[in-house]
């Protein structure tokens, strides 16, 4: 994938959304959601992110998982 080295940044920095997890089996954010989960709602950021902001980072999680595969590959490349 050709591509500027923002690219790369931004995508890096998306990707990074997918490290939070709050344990709940509607996590906006996990990529994976493995083992016991809970139930109730995402819960990640509540009480540290003011809402409006919550609402920018849910928006960026979503649109993240539609990364397509080559997109995270070139994040992981080292650039020459
Ligand atoms: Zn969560």
């Amino acid at each position: 994938m050709k591509g500027e080295e923002w690219i790369r940044d931004l995508v890096k920095i998306a990707l990074e959304l997918e490290q939070i997890d709050c344990g709940d089996s509607s996590c906006v954010f996990a990529a994976r959601k493995t083992g016991m989960r809970t139930n109730g709602g995402c819960r990640c950021l509540k009480d540290e992110v003011k809402p409006e902001l919550r609402r920018i980072l849910h928006r960026l999680a979503f649109a993240t998982r539609k990364l397509p595969p080559e997109a995270r590959l070139f994040a992981e490349e080292v650039p020459k």
